[in-house]
């Protein structure tokens, strides 16, 4: 269920795996997206589960549509159950108590806090987001709501690692020219890059330092859903609140 808990300050970060939920092969067994064919009930049911777990409202957990850019909206509530889920890539807000949720399967999830100015952040960083600056667009955004880098923690989810993310070497190049710090190669010795590496280089640029990355790859680990390994497939979450 949760498989990655962390508190700093009243500020909480969570990340699930994929047990522990109601959704059918391939969606096994705690699928939290909307958007992969999933049964729609399941995924509410699962919703349900994993804000009890983390002790937390199912219905003020803030999701996102995302389409792997790097547009990032400030939100003070969840959005209205007739209203359209907005198309963003990073939620940011300044309201306690309020969880910001962001769904992955290899790409990065990207937590933030800011305790001091109560100021949190959700992102989802693929390689186009990464590659866009989504987490520094978050980052400015936390700024604006009166957060301090310095003070800001940030805790990078379950994703695809950089000696298992395979790509064109062109594409390597071209996510380089961008972010040094992606550049990889696989374990087999052809072009890979490191989202979450990119990601961490490019916090620390920001003045970010109190950083942790998850040790778990999902294409190499059973026990979460990766996009590369199986296509169809479910969702992890990753979650942040301030109390
Ligand atoms: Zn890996």
């Amino acid at each position: 269920m949760i498989g990655q808990r962390d508190t700093v300050s009243g500020a909480h970060f969570a990340f699930t795996d994929r047990w522990g939920g109601v959704s059918a092969v391939p969606y096994e067994e705690l699928n939290l997206g909307g958007a992969v064919g999933d049964d729609p009930g399941a995924v509410r049911t699962n919703r349900e589960l994993a804000a009890k777990s983390l002790g937390i409202d199912p219905a003020r957990v803030v999701w996102m549509n995302q389409v792997h850019g790097a547009d990032v909206a400030v939100v003070d509530g969840p959005w209205g159950s007739a209203g359209r889920i907005p198309a963003v890539d990073a939620v940011v807000t300044a309201r306690r108590g309020l969880a910001l949720a962001v769904l992955t399967a290899d790409c990065v999830p990207v937590l933030l806090a800011d305790p001091v100015a109560g100021v949190a952040a959700a992102a989802h960083a693929g390689r186009p987001g990464m590659v866009k600056g989504v987490v520094p667009a978050a980052v400015r955004a936390m700024e604006s709501l009166g957060a301090d880098p310095a003070r800001i923690v940030a805790r990078t989810g379950p994703a695809v690692c950089g000696r298992c993310y395979e790509v064109p070497d062109a594409m390597r190049a071209e996510v380089a020219a961008a972010e040094p710090a992606a550049h990889a190669e696989t374990s087999w010795g052809t072009p890979a890059v490191d989202v979450c590496a990119g990601v961490h280089a490019q916090l620390e640029r920001l003045g970010v330092r109190d950083r942790q990355q998850s040790p778990v790859c999902t294409r190499e680990s059973d026990d979460h859903f990766s996009y590369r390994r199986d296509r169809t497939t479910g969702r992890l979450a990753g979650y942040v609140w301030l109390d």
